[in-house]
């Protein structure tokens, strides 16, 4: 797909995010932004997606990015970055890429659809505790071992 003027631009680990949105964020803005993405993703799956490394319209609302870089911590603009990357090669797709929601949700749950995969990504991420996606793949996955 070619980007048009309704495309929705998201960086790459966000689209992970997304999907174990639990309502909870840095601020009610954030939140306010997390659920509208949110909402556009999972009822619109005709919507062009555009894949990023770099700031998106989530980023934009919050209160760690300065100047479209992540200031989280001292080095969280390169990390959130190295994170878009390594959602990048695990879908194998480059920057820029342009899905409609149900196909880039179809490859999420194709190739990051397992918790092994997902660790691999979202490492220590402060949140996963709280990340409806990471509890259900971990939970699936203590499963499959106790099996
Ligand atoms: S654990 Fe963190 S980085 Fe991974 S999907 Fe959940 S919120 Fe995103
Ligand atoms: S600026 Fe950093 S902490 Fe904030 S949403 Fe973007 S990647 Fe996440």
């Amino acid at each position: 797909m070619t980007p048009g003027t309704g495309t929705m631009k998201i960086r790459a680990h966000h689209l992970l995010c997304v999907l174990g949105f639990y309502g909870l964020g840095y601020n009610k803005e954030f939140v306010k932004k997390m659920r509208q993405v949110t909402r556009r993703l999972k009822t619109k799956p005709a919507l062009p997606i555009e894949v990023l490394n770099s700031c998106d319209e989530i980023c934009a609302v919050c209160p760690h990015q300065k100047n479209n870089r992540c200031k989280k911590g001292e080095y969280s603009y390169k990390r959130v970055k190295e994170t878009d990357q390594k959602v990048l090669s695990a879908l194998e797709i480059k920057n820029g890429d342009v899905f409609s929601g149900s196909e880039i949700l179809r490859l999420i749950r194709k190739k990051i659809g397992s918790f092994p995969e997902l660790v691999k990504i979202c490492g220590m991420c402060g949140w996963r505790e709280t990340c409806t996606y990471y509890i259900l793949l971990r939970k699936k996955w203590h499963k499959t071992r106790r099996a």
